[in-house]
């Protein structure tokens, strides 16, 4: 029935820019209490314990209809700050082989300075191969946020169209692909007001849906937008747009995906609320934490990290949202704290919040233990990630004992 959807409840009534504050918290607390009529999905989103009830759509058969075309190009959009869990594994066996593929790393206004562009692409390009990408046909970043990168990603793809060929938009829940889209339609000059919605909720994407995207305005003042780069060789190539005019080819279509879900994201956890103090909104400011042996540190009641060092103490540098409370005390005192704690108005073990969630939420359960000499990080899934550097073992709990990406280098 037509009723009220989470992203319409008062919690998407936060600053323009996502963030809470602690008196918007409290309202939202009190009004996520209140009986609102929202529709079942939203219900389930915002209220049950997802991971052991929820059923997570196969990448494989969401992606059938992109597959069973046989050509096309596909644009693989990820959140850079949540790299590389959120690329989809195996993308080119799951789209069809042959299809390149434009790996889009969206986010980026949120990366903080020190982060090294080259640097950052370089490790794009090899993640992007290791992890099954075969047909790789170039990389770039991008914010929806802000703008940067989408007149590049036009002219990445809109030989392609001109030329006939389907443009297929795919990526994991919540790395910004609506946001994309409704930058691309602005600047192709078109209303974005009738575009998909962008929700902080996963899922929101139901089905391949065509978007109608006309480039012609932007092809008008950009001419040679449809050029294709000139092979090395030197030899000289026909601008793409002469070739479909001569031979009088219907530009191809521009389809959005659903959204995928990936093992590695936690943000599939969270309700709406939840993921509006988790997930970083504004460039990541580093937080630096020495810690010593015998010490934990709490990431909301999210992650809890042990320290056993052998030497010196830990080095943990953190690059997750300004709302997220990062949380030190002593191990001894770690599992008191946590039963006391977490998801209480104390807000230093924030999410899950409210006693309800709390009571709900998968506990947190040792993942493994890592042992350390030098420096490793830690990617906590959609939430940002930490650098730590010492010597010694880490003993990591996730909810459930999900499992947490590492790489041996900061991103
Ligand atoms: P989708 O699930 O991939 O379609 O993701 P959405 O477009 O719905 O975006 C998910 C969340 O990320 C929303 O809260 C967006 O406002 C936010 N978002 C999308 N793109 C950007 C971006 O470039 N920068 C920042 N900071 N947030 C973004």
């Amino acid at each position: 029935p037509p009723s009220v959807h989470a992203r319409n409840l008062p919690a998407a009534a936060g600053n323009a820019d996502g963030t809470l504050t602690p008196a918007q918290l409290k309202e939202l607390l009190k009004a996520s209490s209140n009986k609102t009529r929202i529709c079942q999905r939203c219900h389930k989103l915002q209220h049950q314990n997802v991971q052991s009830k929820r059923h997570y759509p196969d990448a494989d058969k969401l992606l059938a209809d992109v597959r069973i075309n046989k050509d096309g190009m596909v644009v693989c959009v990820v959140d850079v700050v949540d790299f590389p869990a959120s690329l989809v594994r195996n993308l080119s066996q799951l789209v069809g082989i042959e299809k390149p593929v434009l790996l889009v790393a969206n986010k980026t206004d949120l990366l903080p300075e020190r982060v090294q562009r080259a640097a950052l692409i370089t490790r794009l390009k090899r993640d992007a191969t290791r992890f099954g990408i075969v047909n790789l046909h170039d990389v770039i970043l991008t914010s929806a946020a802000n703008g940067v990168g989408l007149f590049e990603l036009c002219e990445q793809v809109a030989p392609f169209q001109a030329a006939g060929h389907n443009i297929y938009l795919v990526g994991c829940t919540n790395v910004g692909k609506s946001a994309l889209i409704r930058g691309l339609r602005e600047l192709a000059g078109m209303d974005v007001k009738a575009g998909p919605v962008t929700s902080i909720m996963p899922g929101t994407t139901v089905g391949m849906v065509e978007i109608p995207w006309d480039l012609s305005r932007l092809v008008e003042k950009n001419e040679d937008i449809l050029d294709v780069a000139e092979p090395e060789d030197g030899a000289s190539v026909e601008p793409a747009s002469k070739q479909a005019e001569e031979k009088k080819i219907q530009p191809g279509s521009l389809y959005d995906t659903p959204g995928l879900f990936s093992n590695n994201q936690i943000t599939h956890l969270l309700n709406h609320t939840e993921l509006a103090i988790a997930i970083p909104s504004k460039q990541i400011r580093p937080v630096a934490h020495e810690l010593r042996d015998a010490h934990t540190v709490f990431v909301g009641g999210l992650f809890r990290i042990d320290v056993e060092s052998t030497e010196q103490p830990f080095n943990f540098t953190f690059y997750t949202g300004a709302q997220l409370p990062i949380h030190v005390c002593r191990t001894d005192r770690a599992d008191g704290l946590y039963a006391k704690h977490r998801g209480m108005n104390t807000q230093f073990m924030l999410p899950p919040i409210g006693p309800e969630r709390a009571a709900e939420f998968p506990a947190l359960e040792l993942w493994r233990a890592i042992p350390v000499e030098g420096a490793i990080d830690l990617c906590f899934g959609g939430l940002g990630w930490v650098y730590v550097t010492g010597q010694g073992t880490l003993h990591v709990s996730t909810p459930a004992g999900a499992p947490v990406l590492l790489q041996r280098e900061p991103p």
